[in-house]
């Protein structure tokens, strides 16, 4: 799997997804084995959030990755409301419980919220300082927030991004690139949805013996210092997802995916789910 310099760490640029993991008590062992797999096949950095299933993903994380925590670069969120000098600290410890480690590598602001950022980052640096993780960063900011932000200390931002969804490209992914802060692709495979059945992706997956789902993720993947979560259960989705790290699109397809899905001319609201 190809890598890249992540928060000081080197991780590849195919990670995995827990949204909606931990919802479904029949689904766990099924959910825990794709992580596992998704981890042998070098997709090592696991993203999660206390939201997610109420911590229930976190948990599924932590079984997961027990026995080979050192394997594995963590990335999780603190939700907005919890994000005051008192609550991230909190917030962080329960993540780490359930998460079954004791340190996270690299934790986000799971959207701007009520709290003065300045709190926000205070309260991330202690936490930094105290060992419980390794660098922190953001999600869903726009250009605004990313400026009011000042990094350097921020290790990267979280957003959605896949070819019907490319706002970024106007000032997000410039901005960034200016900064050298890679960017978090999440939805890069717009949830699994009517995208992939969509004629053009159909027509470029068969050029190069893939699926939609691969073209989509080595599309993300055509920007430098870009990391595509994709969550995947299902095993086979895992495999698929795995080998499209090595998918290079040509220039047509490129220009083909441009022409169905236009890069943005002018400055779009930063669209979230
Ligand atoms: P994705 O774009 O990753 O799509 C996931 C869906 O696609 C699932 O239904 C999955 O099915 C299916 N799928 C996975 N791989 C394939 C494949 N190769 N072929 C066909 N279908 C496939 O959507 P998510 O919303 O899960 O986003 C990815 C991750 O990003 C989240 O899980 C979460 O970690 C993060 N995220 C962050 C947000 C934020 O605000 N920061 C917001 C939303 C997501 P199956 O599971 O059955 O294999």
């Amino acid at each position: 799997m190809r890598t890249l310099d992540f928060a000081g760490l080197s991780a590849p640029v195919i990670g995995q997804g827990t949204w909606h993991m931990g919802e479904d008590p029949a689904q766990r062992q099924h959910e825990v084995a794709a992580l596992r797999l998704g981890i042998e096949l070098g997709m090592n950095l696991i993203d999660s959030a206390e939201m997610y299933a109420d911590g229930g993903a976190e948990e599924v994380v932590g079984e997961a990755i027990a026995g080979q925590r050192d394997k594995v670069l963590l990335v999780s969120k603190v939700y907005p409301h919890n994000a005051s000098s008192k609550g991230i600290p909190a917030a962080c410890e329960r993540s780490l419980r359930r998460l079954g480690t004791d340190y996270i590598d690299v934790y986000l602001l799971h959207w701007p919220g009520e709290y003065p950022l300045e709190e926000t980052v205070d309260a991330f640096e202690r936490l930094r300082d105290s060992g419980k993780i390794g660098r922190w960063g953001v999600s869903n900011f726009d250009v605004a927030d990313m400026e009011e932000l000042h990094p350097p200390g921020c290790a990267t931002n979280q957003v959605l991004y896949n070819p019907q969804q490319r706002g970024i490209e106007f000032d997000l992914l410039p901005w960034a690139h200016t900064a050298g802060m890679p960017i978090m692709a999440y939805c890069p495979i717009a949830q699994g949805g009517e995208l992939l059945k969509h004629p053009l992706l159909l027509d470029v997956a068969a050029r190069h013996h893939a699926t939609p789902a691969q073209v989509c993720l080595a599309w993300v993947l055509r920007m430098n210092d870009m990391i595509a979560i994709p969550k995947a259960v299902n095993p086979m989705h895992v495999r698929l997802n795995a080998e499209a790290a090595q998918l290079s699109l040509t220039e047509e397809d490129l220009n083909a995916i441009d022409n169905a899905w236009p890069a943005p001319a002018k400055k779009r609201h930063l669209a979230m789910i």
